[in-house]
């Protein structure tokens, strides 16, 4: 017998439930279909830094397999061709769960079924399936830390192990993975990220065993410290579906055990994977998360539109270091800490009172990590539009979360080194210093490094004020 497994978000050989049942069954035809349709459909989830990412995790997992038959366009199409190429009959893939894979998924089983293929699903990128946890009262969770409670009352499945043998048949399909043109060049803006980063399954695990074994103890509070090495960076992993969160579950758990002085950061790892699944819970129960307020008061607020700001933002050009150097570790590293994307979402949505889609959409194609749930559901968070999300009127202040998460400045002379002669105190608040002491650093604001582009204390005013036009109408 001859299966296919569509590969799409779950490019790794263990604990992959469909590539286990093919492989178990006799020959496989292991197949990635690039839907470029479906990049710039209504629900893109593949940026720019995204397919940097896919360029070479399909080559590790092409590499892993010893073939993988590269297809572009509509998946039913090209899944038609290959079934008849290689005389499959039957398609296993894994589930995913944007809107539109729900959606396109559901009518490619249904026309396989009809046309007698087996066509099977499986739960693979998540713990538990978004519809297997309901509230007492048999609804979907809005508040995270119930849903956390109930989730821990599960048990987690063993991951599977790779399959011992894969046996490829033959297809005389496909193309090379440079036709798929997902690396950038003219400019090459991801030079150096190889240096970074190294997608696919191997480098998920080494990534998980460096973490569990150097950032793992003091998680729990160093995890806000972007200056430090206290996070997994896992989550372009996790996007991809390098790693299954079942690995990682089973895994940390295991290096737990004998380990009782990391117990405590090990559970809050663990639910902070759990913020994933609540994402993709709420994005499966309120599919229309990306492009909806989650609360329709905040449709009241009087956002503002402001071309100059917005570039501003994205370039690491506002005036307040902190914000700055965010932007520029994402634009260059393809990454952000997550205490660092807080604040400068803060930033925009609240400071510069621009609508938190602008931010999504530039972390939607500049992360590397970009995931349609966790990044809707956690700019609605910020923005606090969405489900369990802070409350709106909580604002960052920019220079008390520097001296607070970043003390001695280290984050923010590595991305903004010309801030980097500044004491640690300046160095959050470069604005507040007079143009002598700021020349005795080799600094003049406007020519090295801007001037803040709004004033912190009247634009905590001016957002409040148009929160009351929110609250006027809830
Ligand atoms: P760790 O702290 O090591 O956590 C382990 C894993 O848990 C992560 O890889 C991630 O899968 C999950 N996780 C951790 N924190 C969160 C969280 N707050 N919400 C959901 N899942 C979480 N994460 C994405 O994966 N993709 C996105 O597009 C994305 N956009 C974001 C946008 C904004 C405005 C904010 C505030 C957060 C966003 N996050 C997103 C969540 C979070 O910032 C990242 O998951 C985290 O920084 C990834 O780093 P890590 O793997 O080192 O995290």
């Amino acid at each position: 017998m001859t299966s296919i497994v569509w590969f799409r978000q779950d490019l790794r050989l263990a604990d992959n439930p469909a590539l286990a049942q093919a492989a178990q069954q006799g020959d496989v035809v292991p197949v990635f279909i690039l839907d470029e349709a479906e990049a710039l459909g209504a629900s893109p989830a593949l940026g720019g830094a995204g397919r940097w990412w896919l360029h070479h995790s399909l080559k590790a997992l092409g590499d892993d397999l010893g073939g993988l038959v590269l297809l572009r366009g509509d998946p039913a199409e090209q899944l038609a061709r290959v079934i008849e190429a290689a005389g499959a009959t039957a398609v296993y893939w894994n589930r995913c769960y944007e809107p539109h894979g729900i959606d396109r998924d559901t009518k490619i089983k249904a026309g396989l079924t009809a046309q007698g293929i087996e066509a099977t699903s499986f739960k693979a990128a998540l713990l538990h399936e978004p519809w297997q946890l309901e509230t007492k009262t048999g609804g979907p969770f809005k508040v995270y830390s119930p849903f956390w409670r109930a989730a821990l009352t599960r048990e987690v499945e063993a991951p599977l192990p790779r399959p011992s043998e894969t046996k490829l048949a033959d297809c005389s399909l496909g193309e090379s993975l440079e036709d798929f043109d997902l690396l950038p060049t003219a400019p090459n803006w991801a030079e150096g990220w190889e240096d970074l980063w190294q997608p696919g399954e191997a480098g998920a695990r080494d990534r998980l065993e460096e973490f569990l074994e150097e950032g793992l103890k003091g998680y729990g509070t160093l995890r806000n410290r972007p200056d430090l090495l206290n996070v997994s960076r896992l989550s372009p992993h996790l996007h991809f579906g390098e790693i299954s969160p079942r690995q990682i579950w089973a895994r940390t758990r295991f290096f737990e055990e004998d380990r009782p002085e990391v117990s405590k950061d090990a559970g809050k790892f663990l639910s902070e994977v759990g913020w994933r699944e609540f994402s993709y819970h709420l994005l499966y129960h309120f599919p229309t998360l990306p492009e909806k307020n989650w609360r329709p008061a905040f449709d009241n607020y009087p956002w503002r539109e402001s071309e100059e700001d917005l570039k501003a933002w994205q370039r690491g050009m506002t005036g307040y270091p902190i914000v700055d150097a965010g932007m520029r570790e994402l634009w260059q590293t393809g990454y952000m800490h997550n205490r660092v994307r807080m604040v400068v979402a803060s930033f925009l949505i609240k400071h510069l009172r621009l609508h938190w889609k602008h931010g999504e959409a530039w972390f939607r194609d500049t992360l590397l990590d970009a995931d349609l749930a966790n990044n809707s559901a956690s700019w609605q968070w910020v923005a606090g539009s969405g489900a369990d999300a802070a409350p709106y009127f909580r604002i960052f202040n920019p220079m008390t979360q520097g001296s607070k998460f970043d003390p001695d400045g280290i984050y923010v002379r590595r991305f903004c080194p010309e801030l980097s002669k500044l004491d640690n105190k300046a160095i959050h608040a470069p604005f507040e210093l007079t143009e002598i002491e700021l020349a005795a650093a080799g600094l003049k604001l406007g020519r090295d490094y801007p001037r803040p582009i709004v004033d912190h204390a009247q634009a905590r005013a001016a957002a409040l004020a148009g929160y009351n036009d929110v609250k006027a109408s809830s």
